[in-house]
């Protein structure tokens, strides 16, 4: 039996067996919780449970918007390493080196060389990206600042230009796509840092048939713009967006569509689900 069994058993006052167990029962500890109380509904735990799983203790960043301890860091400011790049022209088809520009912290969209993808998979996940349009303007509505935080490489958060630039609802900065407009337009101006924080639940799939779709909450510069709003399907242009079976987990991609948005200071947390077992 180990220390932390035996201590729980022991906070339960229940009788332990082996040496400790010829001493006298320990007292239930009410500051560890109580067994007395009533079982919580379709759950296998009293209120204020002893035994119940406690979270893993992680370290949260000393900065705002830096990476908690157990976050996969993709940029820090240094090198694309755990970036791939989806080749075009003569590579289509094939993944490369990222060739995106890597400049001082930041890294930005080399226009027309094909979207980044994270050589690492997520499913269910807490997302930080910031990004920055482009102060040279030389176009408008879905030709300025336009990339795109793409989830599971699919499920795209719109990245655009939003100041003093009209373009439909459904396409602007933070927008789900071709589905849902953000709740209210938070944006900064051109050249400036934005933040998009995101909790992202990814659909479930049996075999191919779509069993419970993909929910999106999205604070962009820390206002919420989608509250789990449900994901109607993959992104795509000028049609309703479907869902096609895929991985549990799949790449987080970033949009090249022609314009050089900045990137920096991007992570990414797995989510997992309550009650865990303790490590
Ligand atoms: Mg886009």
């Amino acid at each position: 039996m180990t220390r932390q069994t035996f201590l729980k058993l022991a906070v339960a006052g229940i009788p332990v067996a082996g040496a400790r167990a010829q001493q006298a029962a320990p007292k239930p500890n009410p500051d560890l919780g109580f067994t007395d109380t009533p079982m919580l509904p379709d759950l296998p735990w009293h209120v204020h449970d002893p035994a119940r799983p406690h979270p893993q203790q992680i370290r949260p960043s000393g900065t705002p918007g830096g990476p908690p301890s157990d976050a996969v860091v993709l940029f820090d400011g240094g090198d694309l390493s755990r970036w791939n790049q989806r080749g075009r022209g003569a590579d289509a088809g094939k993944f490369v080196d990222a060739r995106w520009k890597v400049g001082d912290g930041w890294f930005e969209v080399a226009p027309n060389t094909g979207d980044l993808l994270s050589r690492e998979k997520f499913g269910d996940c807490q997302i930080h990206v910031e990004w920055s349009s482009p102060t040279e303007i030389h176009a408008n509505s879905q030709g300025r600042g336009n990339s795109g935080v793409l989830i599971m490489s699919r499920y795209e958060m719109q990245v655009l230009d939003a100041w003093d630039n009209p373009t439909y609802a459904d396409g602007e900065a933070s927008a789900i796509y071709g589905q849902w407009p953000p709740l209210v337009m938070p944006a900064r101006r051109p050249g400036e840092w934005n933040t998009y924080d995101i909790a992202f639940e990814a659909p479930r799939f049996d075999g191919e048939k779509l069993v419970r779709p993909a929910f999106v909450t999205l604070f962009y510069n820390g206002v919420i713009v989608h509250n789990r709003k449900e994901i109607l399907g993959a992104m795509v242009y000028r049609k309703v967006a479907t869902y096609t079976a895929h991985g549990a987990e799949e790449p987080l991609m970033l949009q090249d569509h022609h314009n050089p948005v900045r990137y920096r200071n991007i992570w990414v947390r797995r989510m997992n689900g309550y009650d865990r077992p303790e490590a």
